[in-house]
């Protein structure tokens, strides 16, 4: 007999998202992303981090300040990471992501082919790069749904 209360695919892959988010050093806010393609593998993950070579130790990761003392200029957000890290292309892929991509990352997303874009928080709803964000992807065709939230617990 089959076990029956297993994760189903979306939970399987928003779970990796969350996981990988775990590794953000953002004091903030830690986001994951897990880009699926069309035959249900993994073929990209990304967490907001800044870019190689630019170590947290020697960037700020605060919020307020001089702008060049914030985080804003140098942080790469977890979707445009998890599309870079990716050495497929991602034409017709889905992405899972906790948090409701910015107009930077919805760029990225739509340029990439990605069509699919599944979502756990919305907490920007509303805002001026959240509206830019859903304009691009509505007028792109990429459709986007929520997922009910879930925690992350690994236990042995
Ligand atoms: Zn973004």
């Amino acid at each position: 007999m089959k076990r029956t209360d297993c994760l189903d695919w979306d939970q399987y892959f928003m779970g990796i998202a969350l996981l990988s988010a775990q590794r953000s050093k953002d004091p903030s806010t830690q986001v994951g992303a897990c880009i699926v393609n069309q035959n249900q593998r993994i073929v990209g993950i990304g967490y907001n981090g800044f870019p190689y070579g630019c170590h947290d130790d020697d960037f700020p990761w605060q919020r307020q300040g001089e702008p060049l003392e914030t985080k804003y200029p140098y942080v790469v957000h977890a979707e445009l990471n998890a599309i870079l890290n990716s050495s497929e292309n991602l034409r017709g892929a889905s992405v899972y992501v906790s948090l409701f991509p910015c107009n930077e990352c919805a760029k990225a997303i739509i340029q990439s082919g990605i069509r699919e874009l599944i979502y756990m928080s919305d907490k920007y709803e509303g805002s001026l790069e959240n509206q830019a964000s859903k304009r691009m992807l509505a007028a792109a065709g990429v459709v986007w749904r929520q997922m009910a939230p879930m925690k992350l617990r690994i236990e042995e």
